[in-house]
């Protein structure tokens, strides 16, 4: 997944977006061989394509039985510029050990380093997470609004937008490489940054798929519209999705 701080970002309320971030619904008609676009119909198409893919690290953990803000803060902390097929074992094996603020700050940090074995920045990581999880267990509570997390060491905005999404089931859109690349070339935003993708979707995406944009793009990002050579031949939204900026020829044609 992504670093702490710079690659993604917290959404909570947004104001009318300028129709030309989002050039689908400027549309007067369809392109040829493309419907309307139809975000339900796209989250409907989402939710088929991506049943038989290995979950986001986060929302897997949740499924595991490891969703509270606690352990989903702590698992965004660890899953930064992390594989999400590392980041689920090692957060299954430190949990094992912790999984309260109380018990997590009792670890020694050399304990908390040699449990995050694989991840990346181990060092840094169990100074946050030891730091994080004395500061809640002496306030009682993990904080549930981005700019209470954000103040807890080593949190950025997407690991406090996982936390209030995943771990307090709040609106919260969390925007990463994947939710990036794909909404702009659905031409659902037209955006150069993730920064200001986030600002776009806040205003036009229904709240009802807040948290759900980063469960499903994940995975299909990562094994359907790849970064390179995305594979539009099969791919269930082709007739929704514009696919801006897609020029080399698709896999799976
Ligand atoms: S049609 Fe191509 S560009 Fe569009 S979502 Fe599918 S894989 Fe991505």
């Amino acid at each position: 997944m992504s670093e702490p701080r710079s690659r993604g970002k917290t959404a909570r309320a947004g104001k009318p977006a300028p129709s030309s971030l989002s050039p689908v619904a400027a549309e007067a008609s369809p392109p040829p061989g493309k419907d309307a676009f139809d975000i339900d119909e796209v989250f409907r198409l989402l939710r088929r394509a991506t049943a038989p893919l290995p979950k986001a690290a986060m929302f897997d953990l949740r499924d595991r039985g490891y969703g509270s803000p606690f352990e989903q803060l702590v698992s965004a902390l660890i899953s930064a510029r992390t594989r999400d097929e590392t980041t689920i074992p090692v957060c299954l094996r430190l949990f094992a050990a912790a999984r309260t603020p109380e018990t997590m700050a009792a670890l020694p940090e050399e304990e908390i380093v040699r449990l995050l074995y694989g991840a990346t920045f181990p060092e840094p990581k169990a100074r946050d997470i030891r730091a994080l999880s004395a500061s809640i267990a002496a306030s009682g509570a993990v904080p549930d609004t981005a700019e209470g997390l954000m103040a807890l060491r080593g949190v950025g905005p997407k690991i406090a937008a996982l936390t209030l999404g995943v771990g307090f089931n709040k609106p919260a859109i969390s925007v990463d490489i994947h939710v990036h690349r794909i909404v702009n070339r659905w031409g659902y935003v037209a955006a150069k940054t993730p920064e200001r993708t986030m600002e776009a979707l806040a205003p036009i995406l229904p709240e009802r798929y807040w948290i759900e944009i980063n469960e499903r793009l994940v995975p299909f990002g990562k094994f359907v519209c790849t970064g390179e050579r995305p594979r539009c031949g099969t791919c269930l939204l082709l007739r929704q999705c514009r696919q801006v900026g897609v020029t080399v020829p698709s896999r799976g044609a």
